[in-house]
């Protein structure tokens, strides 16, 4: 074996560059010289961020330069209870039956929050929870000279769905592409493909099949290819397509709650959380500029990404999540709470990426979510749905809170 000092050494000297370590020694030793490395120059101990538990060369597809692991905390919530039975009415959810819900965050309190809420929803018999729309996009951007050379080359792409589909798909055995919007500003075109990339996120897929069928575009009409991404996908930055189009998964999940039920256990009324979520999450939020109406759903979707190997970046589009909180009155003037969460761009994977490390398939193995779903794509699915619930259970207890807090103050007051 080659001796990890020596190579530090050899780095230290510019013989060898950082990211060269591999060419030299198996992934191990190279992150162990890297770490000595690093350790000389900034006089520090790194033997915690060296102590993980996986082959280095395990993690080869997802890093360079690695020096070993961050550690978070993982924890456990639920059981998650989602009602995915099919009715007359509908073919059901992915995701059905009681699962527990791994979670990684720094975030004191935040499990215990979401346990609370979702104690209550299995109280309430579970949610329903539905992937409603499915599609990964990827908008590439062309230049033209002009309008009219911009509205040939979108009648060109409007009148050849299949001739796209055909070179797209030649990339993939599982993507399927849905769709491809054209958007025309001055003397750009964009196109945003979207795919069905059934259990993969779906970032790497749809972006190889994309620059097949560009190929396409730009040998059939005069629009030349600028970047395979024009920003109107859109990727990892907040942005009013994903919520109001969707991206990656749009899912939803909902509860009925009784009233009593949401006394006993929340300690408020359904008229004080749906006051709550209307004057925070609705008129705050609108009055804020923001693009998500909800409390902290991605506080929910990045504890899951970061325990089941997702792309942490797209917690960005998890933001853009409604959250509606309604009082529906009985007959005797009493009120149950109807509470619910629509996450718009739920971008999630349980093959590819991430998901294929030790730990995060260990995650995805206590949902019974580890690699691919029969039929394609109901593990990702069913995954979008039990981390929707596990918002919706987030949104609940933090609302609740908000509101009884409102109500004990409310009492005191009453009570002078
Ligand atoms: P990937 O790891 O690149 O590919 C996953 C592959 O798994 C699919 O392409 C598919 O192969 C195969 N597969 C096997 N069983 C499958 C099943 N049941 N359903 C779907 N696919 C199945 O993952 P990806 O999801 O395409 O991309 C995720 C990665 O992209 C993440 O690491 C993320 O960080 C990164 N990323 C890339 C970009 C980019 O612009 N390229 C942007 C953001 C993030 P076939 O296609 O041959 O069927």
């Amino acid at each position: 074996m080659t001796d990890p000092e020596d190579l530090a050494t050899r780095v230290r000297e510019g013989e060898l560059r950082i990211h060269e370590l591999e060419e030299h020694t198996d992934h191990d030793t190279a992150a162990e010289a890297r770490r000595l490395f690093v350790e000389g120059e900034t006089g520090t101990d790194l033997e915690s961020i060296g102590d993980y538990t996986f082959p280095a060369e395990r993690a080869d597809p997802n890093i360079e330069n690695m020096i070993g692991a961050a550690q978070i905390p993982m924890g456990i919530v639920g059981p998650v209870d989602v009602n995915g039975e099919e009715t007359g009415a509908n073919d059901g959810g992915a995701a059905d039956g009681e699962h527990y819900l791994p979670l990684a965050t720094t975030e004191g309190a935040l499990l215990a929050s979401v346990n609370r809420g979702l104690g209550v929803i299995r109280t309430a018999g579970g949610a329903d929870a539905r992937v409603t729309k499915n599609g990964m996009t990827r908008a590439p951007v062309f230049r033209v000279k002009g309008v009219a050379e911009a509205a040939e080359t979108v009648e060109w792409v409007n009148d050849n769905f299949d001739v796209l589909a055909d070179a797209a798909e030649s990339t993939t055995s599982h993507g399927e592409l849905l769709d491809v919007e054209p958007y025309v500003v001055g003397d750009s075109v964009y196109l945003r493909f979207a795919y069905d990339t059934k259990d993969a996120m779906g970032m790497n897929m749809a972006t190889i099949a994309t620059g097949e069928a560009c190929e396409i575009v730009e040998s059939e009409t005069p629009a030349s290819l600028v970047a395979l991404s024009g920003n109107l996908c859109s990727d990892k930055k907040p942005a009013a397509i994903n919520a109001v189009e969707g991206r990656g998964r749009s899912v939803t999940a909902d509860v009925l709650i009784p009233g009593e039920l949401v006394e006993e256990r929340l300690h408020t009324t359904a008229d004080a959380i749906a006051e709550a979520n209307t004057r925070k999450n609705l008129t705050g939020s609108a009055k804020a500029g923001s693009l998500g109406f909800n409390a902290h759903a991605a506080n929910v979707v990045a504890a899951a990404f970061l325990a089941t190997g997702q792309d942490e970046a797209q917690v960005v589009e998890a933001a853009n999540t409604i959250t509606t909180m309604d009082a529906r009155r009985r007959e005797d003037g009493t009120a149950d709470l109807y509470a619910s969460v629509s996450l718009a761009s739920l971008e999630v994977g349980t093959v590819g990426g991430g998901t294929k490390l030790p730990t995060q398939s260990e995650a995805l193995e206590i949902l019974g979510l580890r690699g691919g779903g029969d039929p394609a794509g109901s593990n990702a699915d069913a995954l979008a749905e039990i981390i929707a619930v596990g918002a919706l259970a987030g949104e609940l207890s933090l609302l609740a809170a908000l509101a009884s807090r409102h109500l004990a103050s409310a009492h005191e007051d009453l009570g002078r």
